[in-house]
């Protein structure tokens, strides 16, 4: 994030670009070295601790002091903390503005994502019947070492955590702070350890470009910045919302396509089938003979052109290699071993 003081004061950072008028700006009543401007009637405002600029402003802002701009109440409030070259801006504050909050994603902090991620993950177990984690540890050892494998050198912002549950759905969620679930019917489906492995690299895709934040961000706006705010995560609407969200429905296709390209490149860097990803799209949805499209093809829509394009980006070289071999995804395959069935609901 970096301000600038020119003819405007202008705020600019990652897809965000602000020019705010001097006449119209006015000090939130902070205490030095703090400083608060906001714009007169705006929703926005951004604090920093730069004396220089501090001063700068006083000079040439007519009216600074004029209201305090936290003084209308009822305002959200979000601090996203960075550090700027040569100017020591530490928080850009929004208010109320989702659509710039949504490309706030990819700086959340860490520890809030995954505070977040551990209570819409809470939620899922929830909204499915708190189905069993499977964690049968020679099988865990086997899916452990592959996730090692496909996420060395993935440029992903967290160490993703999978976990496996007992479920009669195929699916995989993505939810904030890296955590995939996985539901055991995924790997039940997959007729090789590639189909199942194509799956998870298209959700560290995901994890990749943080798309759980942003749609939490673009789905509930000021009202999940409230919840941040007032530290009321665990039990709030919102991660009701969010977990029912991950659960249903997807992201965007551009979202999709991307999560597609990412999982079709650690595939094949990973020694995979980067078509197999195609192949059980395809096999999900021919067998879904009552259109139903539950679990993975709710999520991820299947179309003729997605798997077209995916063995496009995939080209011939990686068909019929195998991730693991066939002693590995035995065992991997009983991963669910330790945990008795559980009744479809
Ligand atoms: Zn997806």
């Amino acid at each position: 994030m970096t301000l600038v003081l020119e003819d405007n004061l202008e705020i600019t950072g990652h897809d965000l670009r602000l020019a705010w008028p001097l006449a119209d700006l006015a000090a939130g009543d902070t205490a030095s070295p703090f400083m608060r401007i906001a714009p007169v009637g705006s929703a926005a405002r951004v604090e920093f601790t730069d004396e220089a600029l501090a001063a700068a402003l006083q000079d040439r802002c007519p009216d600074l002091h004029r209201t305090d701009p936290s003084a209308s109440g009822g305002r959200l409030r979000l601090v996203l903390w960075s550090i700027a070259a040569g100017i020591s801006v530490i928080g850009l504050a929004i208010y109320g503005v989702p659509a710039i909050a949504v490309r706030l994603a990819p700086v959340i902090p860490a520890a809030i994502e995954a505070r977040l991620g551990g209570a819409v993950d809470g939620q899922i177990g929830k909204i499915l019947g708190d189905p069993p984690v499977c964690d049968d540890a020679p099988a865990r050892a086997v899916l452990d070492r592959l996730i090692e494998r496909m996420t060395t050198d993935a440029g992903l912002p967290v160490g993703p955590a999978i976990t496996v549950r007992r479920h009669a759905i195929a699916n995989a969620l993505t939810l904030p702070g890296g955590r995939v679930v996985v539901l055991s019917d995924l790997i039940d489906q997959s007729r090789t350890p590639d189909e199942f492995a194509g799956v998870l690299a298209h959700e560290f895709g995901h994890v990749a470009a943080h798309d759980p934040m942003r749609a939490l961000l673009a789905a509930s706006g000021s009202s999940f910045l409230l919840s941040l705010v007032l530290g009321d995560l665990t039990g709030s609407t919102i991660v009701i919302a969010v977990g029912q969200a991950a659960i249903s429905a997807g992201y965007s296709r551009e979202a999709e396509n991307a999560a597609d390209a990412y999982s079709v490149e650690v595939m094949r860097r990973s020694g995979g089938d980067a078509t197999a990803l195609a192949t059980i799209l395809e096999r999900i949805a021919k067998d879904d003979e009552k259109g139903e499209f539950a679990g993975l093809l709710r999520s991820h829509p299947f179309t003729a052109e997605r798997t077209t394009r995916i063995r496009t980006m995939a080209g011939t070289e990686t068909i019929g290699r195998r991730i693991l071999d066939e002693t590995e995804w035995a065992t991997l395959k009983g991963i669910c071993r330790n945990v008795p069935a559980k009744s479809a609901t």
